[in-house]
């Protein structure tokens, strides 16, 4: 490699190119030069609008500023997920981001109020979480109580990559337009030198990032590695989506809507809204699952729709000697749980934390592959949950999923949860207790019995410390601002852009 700055080519302009360069400009720039290849002929995927709360440390980390962000990419706040017939028809719960209550180091919140329960007097489990219970009023503020709130950001994707593309430019990311037409390795090593382009364009450098997509054309079709498929457990493999005008202000959480044959997603931005239904070719047809979004939709459309295609699981080895994939290249585990851009920008952390400067990249390579695995892992139990978790009984893709084997892991937890209420954080610590709990809760799980230490407080006393939390929420809560309005006030889109 380069004795000098190392030459890193990111191949590919969607969210995971443009994250790439600019975080790498921002953080390593004095270290390295980039060179970002896209293809305006190709395009970019155009959609993945919704995420979750660690994009807030990583827009911290790269000193994004939230405003300025909020208003460029129209962005709404984010409080959870609101499910609607999941468990069964007719049902609906939140994922909230917020923490439930306050447990001790013995047994958790829920297990203290279990046992309140059980004599009628525990309340919902959402009057002891603000982030739940303003998700359902619509209200929102980035600071309300001692910690303030936990919340996401709803984003305009391709808003956002032009945002990322004007800082990274401004940091001196230089950018090529051109279609990859060969990859040129070395004959020696194996390693990737160049990405050649139509026309004769010749782009070399040290390292190289393949966020090319779906496709993966840098570690899949050059460097041949293979791809793990999930679709045993995550059959879905079609999306269409859409975009439609809002007719009401933009509630501060995504809609996710089970139908028979998919499930339906809904994002509030600050000027439309995204929409899209995610289906399996096995069980429905693309006519069909068109036909179901386009008659679940609630507001006049602004775009023709749009099928996507993909296929659930990960690529085997994202980083392959001097390449790593990132984004849609390195895997797709479906939308359910928003989880794609947070795996973007948790593997640009492992990247720039292992990054090859000494040229020899083998020992990095492994151990990023490893760590990488274990957070997919624990990320893809976590969306299957949801469709094992099922109910009904109307489709045959819904009996598919309720009588499918899962990872054993995940039986464990839905097992324990089930006869004691025990749960516990995923080992990456993503998706915390609240989470596994409320969707556990939310699909029709419900402990059948809870920790003895529930019971040593006494009634009177237990009593007492939950009514005060309930009382600091609704306290914290009545302060808050409707969304719309904290919106108006905090980012709003500029005059020119609306
Ligand atoms: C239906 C669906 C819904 C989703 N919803 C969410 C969500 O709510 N939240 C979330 O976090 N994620 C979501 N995602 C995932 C999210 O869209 C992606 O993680 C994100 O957009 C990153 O995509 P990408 O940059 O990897 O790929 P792309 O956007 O596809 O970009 C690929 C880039 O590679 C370039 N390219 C490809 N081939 C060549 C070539 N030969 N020469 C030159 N350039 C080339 C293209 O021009 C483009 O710039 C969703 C995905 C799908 C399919």
């Amino acid at each position: 490699m380069n004795p000098g700055k190392t030459r890193v080519v990111i191949a590919g302009g969607g969210t995971a190119g443009w994250l790439t360069a600019y975080s790498l400009a921002k953080r390593l720039g004095t270290q390295i030069e980039i060179t970002l290849v896209e293809s305006d002929l190709i395009g970019t995927v155009g959609v993945g609008e919704a995420t979750i709360p660690t994009i807030k440390s990583f827009h911290s980390l790269m000193e994004i500023d939230e405003r300025e962000f909020m208003a460029a990419t129209q962005a709404t706040f984010k409080l959870g997920i609101w499910f609607d017939n999941w468990a069964n028809i007719g049902d609906s719960y939140i994922h909230s981001f917020g923490v439930i209550g306050q447990g001790s180091w013995m047994a958790e919140f829920h297990e203290y109020w279990l046992e309140l329960n059980a004599q009628g007097l525990g309340g919902n489990l959402e009057d002891y979480c603000l982030e739940w219970k303003a998700a359902k009023l619509g209200k929102f503020a980035t600071h309300a109580g001692k910690t303030g709130l936990n919340y996401a950001y709803h984003l305009n994707a391709t808003a956002y990559a032009q945002f990322l593309r004007g800082k990274s430019e401004s940091l001196g990311v230089r950018r090529v337009e051109g279609k990859i037409a060969t990859v040129k390795l070395s004959p020696e090593t194996g390693n990737i030198e160049s990405l050649e382009l139509e026309g004769g364009t010749s782009v070399s450098g040290d390292f190289f990032v393949d966020c090319t997509g779906f496709r993966g054309l840098l570690i899949g079709e050059v460097l041949g590695v293979g791809y793990e498929d999930w679709g045993h457990w995550l059959a879905a493999d079609r999306a269409w989506a859409v975009q439609t005008e809002n007719t009401q202000a933009p509630p501060p959480y995504t809609r996710a809507i089970a139908h028979p044959i998919g499930w339906q997603w809904r994002i509030p931005l600050q000027h439309r809204t995204g929409n899209g239904i995610v289906y399996s070719s096995r069980f429905c047809s693309d006519d069909e699952a068109r036909a179901v979004l386009v008659k679940n939709l609630t507001g006049p459309t602004i775009t023709e729709p749009r099928m996507l295609k993909f296929r659930t699981g990960r690529r085997q080895q994202p980083w392959q000697r001097n390449c790593v994939a990132l984004g849609l290249a390195a895997g797709f585990l479906e939308p359910l749980e928003s989880t794609s851009i947070h795996l973007i920008t948790t593997a640009l952390v492992r990247l720039m934390r292992l990054f090859p400067f000494a040229g020899d990249c083998e020992q990095q390579a492994e151990r990023f592959n490893t760590e990488s695995r274990f957070e997919w892992e624990e990320v893809r139990d976590f969306i299957i949950l949801h469709y094992k978790q099922i109910r009904r009984d109307d489709s045959p893709m819904w009996n598919h999923y309720r009588s499918m084997e899962v990872p054993h892991n995940l039986t464990h937890r839905i097992e324990i949860f089930r006869k004691n209420g025990y749960v516990w954080p995923d080992k990456v610590n993503l998706f915390r207790i609240d989470s596994w709990l409320q969707v556990m809760m939310g699909q029709g799980v419900f402990p059948e019995r809870h920790h003895g230490a529930a019971r040593i407080p006494g009634a009177a006393s237990l009593q007492e410390t939950l009514g005060q939390i309930r009382a600091r929420v609704a306290n914290n809560l009545a302060q808050l601002p409707d969304h719309q309005t904290f919106i108006d006030r905090y980012c709003p889109i500029p005059r020119d852009a609306a």
